[in-house]
Parts: structure tokens; C-alpha cells; sequence
């Protein structure tokens, strides 16, 4: 169950991300993963439930934003975003293609509760997983 590692690697980094701040709580997470990371969201809010219990992180809401696959073919530089990886380019045949999106897991915006202000973007969005 991969999820459990993701879930500690993104809550390391809400973490970071509140003592950097000097917050109190954590209070949202917004994450991207693309499909090809096979993550169930239910499962890495679960997983994420659990690994942040007892921390600044515990109750942090969870917001998935699942990114489709996205491929390129390297002959035509078709791009389109419903051709399937496992098929050929739909526009010169080739099956020289690369596949460009889907792979990506990142924390996109974390929320945090300050004694000050309200809310903190993270610096830029943070890579959760090689
Ligand atoms: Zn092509």
C-alpha cells in the first residue's frame, strides 16, 4: 500500500511548510496526481488520517486533484490530450510517442493556521514523490 509512504512524504512537508511559518495547524492540503500513480484517494485520505494523528497536520483536509495522462508524439509533435499512451499517434501513426503528464504527485497549496494570518501558499509547488 504505497499510499502510506506518499501520505508520510506529504505530511513531512506540511510540516516543513508550518514550522517555516510559525503555524499552529495545518489546515488543507490541495495535492495533484496524475493517474498514472495509481493512487485511490480514499485510500491516501485514510492513509493520511492516520500518519498525521497527534501532529500540527491532524484533521487536515485533503484535496485530490487527479491529473490525466497526457502524451506527445515525438515524430509529429501531436500533443492531444485523449490519445492513449498504448496507442499510436492518431494524427501520423507513429508509436514514437512520450508520454508528458500523469506521472506527476505534488502539493500544490497547503493552509495553514497562524496565531497572525490565515492562510500560506507553500514557496512553490513541492514534489511529493520522485
Ligand atoms: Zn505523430
Amino acid at each position: 500500500m504505497h499510499e502510506f509512504s506518499i501520505a508520510q512524504s506529504m505530511l513531512q512537508i506540511a510540516a516543513d511548510q508550518a514550522a517555516r511559518h510559525n503555524a499552529t495547524r495545518v489546515t488543507k492540503i490541495s495535492c495533484r496526481i496524475g493517474v498514472l500513480r495509481h493512487v485511490v484517494p480514499s485510500m491516501l485520505q485514510s492513509a493520511f488520517e492516520i500518519v498525521a494523528a497527534e501532529t500540527p497536520a491532524a484533521g487536515a483536509a485533503l484535496e485530490i486533484e487527479k491529473q490525466p495522462v497526457t502524451v506527445r508524439c515525438r515524430e509529429c509533435e501531436t500533443a492531444d490530450p485523449s490519445f492513449d499512451w498504448r496507442c499510436n499517434c492518431p494524427s501520423c501513426g507513429s508509436s514514437d510517442v512520450e508520454i508528458t503528464g500523469g506521472s506527476e504527485l505534488l502539493i500544490t497549496r497547503i493552509e495553514l493556521e497562524t496565531k497572525h494570518d490565515d492562510s500560506k501558499d507553500p514557496d512553490a509547488p513541492q514534489r511529493v514523490w520522485p
